[in-house]
């Protein structure tokens, strides 16, 4: 799904019009109907058309100016009537600037959610607005409420379950920055109050795990201060009696987290996680002292990037509040201790630094505070340390010889321990608070899943994160699209309405060349990343992607005498870590010669990522999915700021007109013969001889009005009209 074919879709679209749309240009004219043109600066305008001639048309636009404009080029609004609907299947016509224009409208006045059908679309208002407040919440339960809102959502996913006893997923996407995880915090928000009152109070328990994961998956990124860098999967189970009763979490920081080394490298501007600098400043003093804590400006990993605060954000405070979760969900001090000194061992493995000694370019450790911390927070010697990371074994036939490394290799080593440490150290925290939030086994059963990922993403250059995630993203917008049509049509199918199946464009073959064996991109990336002599360009050819360091990235490789140093440690954590690596579920212990030396390679990343991905699809398949799809409305994270082009560009890039358009096909007007009656009813001129059903007085309408037989469909309980139908009756309606 690239962003290329949705526009050119879309730019047919735009071309050719609707068939309605063409046949009813006269008829616009006539009778002054607003349209869409772009003027010179190609921003949609509002108008009306003076005239035609030929392939031209004078429009004259809100302003009161003029211009001249191909008919091409010109789409219908919609009446006044629609102005800001509820939900964009509503609008008679679904073109672009409609759809962009009834956002843009809501969001203004501070109505940031809407609906593309079954979609729910919410805009990020990147301020407070006050529509979460706790009356909300029994409001939407009371069904008091039932206007888009992610509540509504929650509420209707909780109902389902309890009425057909089938489970349900939340599936979140959007860009960084769109509101992701906020949302997914009101969805977990609402459940817990729908779904507290347990006598273990484990919803709170539940909250909980949000700010922990967050200290430590989190950071400042240009697009987000608090930027969520691991997908995650969260299962909340319920009981019989719709009380919370467990939960489960499942993270997928393979997909961005660690391939892009945020603990050791970090972006002018940007920050690693937010953890590190939450420890630096609110350790209370027995815990300074016992790690031996500086401030966050006197690491080398946290002040290469000179940004070490964020604006608003009070990490000490942050910190107390970490500690007060960590106690809710009852992970032990100790353990808590043990997290604490794998982080200020992390932070003083950046400052150990290393000089050239004897030999030209054979790395030796400089001996400091660095190099002594780090092993006693590891419970190791300096000396094993300082030989872990500045030799390596090689096996020469049977014998293993050492030999020194260079200054990078050395620089490589350490900071391939690091993000070692805390990979290992995040899967542990994970670990420790499912542990926590278990469920005992005789109440384990329905559950609703909240799916936080980042959606599709295209930069300039997009390299093996945006091919993860873009995979990733293939995936569930297949299972998008397979769920709309079902959907659509179970909906005329029960309403007893005849409909043909139309076809669309599946991205099966996309998947496929990602996918298949034994020609797709991850069976030609498994192949290359074994291959010794392979190079980042022997794999590049079918690949749009910028493939710099695929290999690499995929491999991840971290040194096996690292290995081998934290498995003799006196210290917990380092050991179990190390432990772990022989562990299947690791991946296996692969000598790899490549770097000239014996690597410890883990499962490949693409791998790891296939297998998470396939078990992810297999746990969605068998729920009820809702899907929500966060627009970021602007890049600076301002409050009102509605860009258009950027919005639009999100709309094409994660498929909502591609939603819009497959209702195109169908029929996007729906009205219950109720409401069908009562806004058109009285332009009946001989009331009395219809009879007083609703559903008698909608056909009675569409005879009178000769509504053409193929452009709607009267169902058992509502009338579906096609695209423009609403817009004509409308336009008659201001006549009668
Ligand atoms: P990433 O992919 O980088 O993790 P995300 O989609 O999870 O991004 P969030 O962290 O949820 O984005 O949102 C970014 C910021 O936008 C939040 O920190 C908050 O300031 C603001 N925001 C998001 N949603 C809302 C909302 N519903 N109301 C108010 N502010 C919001
Ligand atoms: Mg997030």
């Amino acid at each position: 799904n690239t962003g290329e074919s949705t526009a050119s879709r879309s730019g047919v679209a735009v071309k050719a019009g609707t068939p309605e749309w063409e046949e009813n240009i006269e008829y616009f004219i006539k009778k002054k109907l607003r349209v869409w043109c772009r003027p010179a600066n190609g921003k949609w305008e509002l108008g009306t058309i003076v005239s035609t001639s030929g392939e031209e048309a004078t429009v004259s636009i809100l302003s009161g100016n003029i211009f001249r404009v191909s008919t091409w080029e010109l789409l219908p609004a919609n009446p006044d009537i629609l102005c800001g609907v509820d939900d964009l299947l509503q609008l008679s016509y679904l073109n672009e600037p409609s759809v962009i224009y009834n956002l843009h409208y809501r969001f203004s006045r501070d109505i940031i959610y809407s609906k593309a059908g079954p979609l729910l679309i919410a805009v990020n208002p990147f301020k407070k607005v006050q529509i979460y407040e706790d009356n909300l919440v029994q409001a939407y339960k009371q069904k008091t409420m039932d206007n888009p809102h992610v509540y509504a959502l929650a509420n209707t996913a909780y109902n389902e379950m309890m009425r057909d006893e089938v489970s349900q997923s939340i599936i979140i996407s959007g860009e960084s920055g769109a509101g992701k995880t906020e949302t997914a915090r009101f969805a977990m928000h609402y459940l817990a109050s729908v779904g507290g009152g347990s006598s273990a109070g484990i919803e709170s328990n539940v909250l909980c795990t949000n700010s922990i994961l967050e200290a430590f998956g989190n950071a400042k990124t240009s697009r987000n201060a608090n930027s969520s860098r691991f997908g995650k999967f969260t299962e909340i189970y319920f009981s019989v009696s719709g009380k919370i009763c467990g939960a489960k979490v499942q993270t997928y920081e393979n997909i961005l987290l660690f391939v892009q080394s945020r603990v050791v490298q970090v972006t002018q501007g940007e920050r690693s996680y937010h953890i590190f600098y939450q420890l630096c400043a609110g350790a209370p003093s027995y815990l300074r002292e016992k790690l031996n804590l500086r401030n966050a400006c006197e690491y080398y990993y946290l002040k290469q990037s000179s940004c070490l605060l964020i604006e608003g954000v009070n990490d000490a405070e942050r910190f107390r509040i970490l500690l007060e979760a960590l106690d809710i969900v009852r992970i032990p001090k100790v353990y808590q201790e043990n997290a604490f000194e794998v982080l200020a061992a992390i932070l003083w493995l950046g400052n150990i630094s290393f000089h050239t000694g004897d030999f030209e370019n054979h790395a030796e450790v400089v001996v400091d505070e660095a190099v002594t911390t780090v092993a006693r927070l590891l419970g190791c010697t300096t000396e094993d340390l300082m030989v872990a990371l500045s030799t390596r074994k090689i096996k020469v036939g049977k014998d293993h010889i050492t030999k020194t490394l260079t200054l990078q290799q050395a620089f490589d080593v350490r900071d391939a321990l690091a993000k070692f440490l805390y990979a290992s150290l995040f899967d542990w925290v994970v670990e420790q608070i499912n542990i926590s939030l278990e469920v005992g086994k005789e109440s384990a059963g329905r559950s609703i899943n909240i799916l936080d990922i980042c959606g599709f993403e295209s930069f300039q250059r997009n390299s093996f994160e945006q091919f993860c995630i873009n995979y990733a993203n293939e995936r569930l917008q297949q299972h998008f699209h397979r769920h709309l049509f079902k959907l659509e049509q179970e909906e005329y199918e029960t309403d007893g309405i005849y409909w043909t199946k139309v076809d669309f464009e599946d991205n099966q073959d996309c998947l496929n060349l990602i996918e298949k064996r034994p020609l797709g991109i991850l069976s030609l990336l498994e192949e290359e990343s074994k291959f010794p002599k392979a190079s980042d360009l022997t794999f590049s050819n079918k690949v749009s992607y910028d493939s710099t360091s695929f290999l690499q990235k995929n491999r991840d490789l971290v040194h096996v005498d690292s290995i081998q140093l934290l498995s003799s440690c006196s210290c917990q954590l380092p050991k179990l870590f190390a432990a772990r690596t022989d562990d299947h579920s690791l991946g296996l212990s692969n000598p790899n010669h490549s770097g000239g030396g014996l690597d410890f390679q883990k499962q490949s990343v693409a791998a790891k990522l296939k297998g998470q991905l396939f078990k992810l699809m297999h746990q969605l398949e068998n729920t009820k999915p809702h899907f929500i799809r966060c627009i970021r409305p602007n890049e600076k994270q301002l409050p009102c700021h509605f860009e258009e082009d950027l919005v639009l560009q999100q709309l094409r890039c994660c498929g909502i007109i591609e939603v819009v358009q497959i209702s195109r096909s169908g029929y996007p007007s729906r009205m219950t013969h109720q409401e069908f009656a009562e806004r058109y009813g009285f332009m009946l001129f001989d009331s009395a001889s219809v009879s007083k059903d609703p559903l008698s007085i909608s056909v009675a309408l569409l005879h009178h009005f000769n509504v053409p037989p193929e452009t709607y469909q009267v169902g058992y309980m509502k009338i579906y009209l096609r695209m423009g139908q609403v817009a004509l009756l409308e336009s008659r309606r201001k006549q009668a």
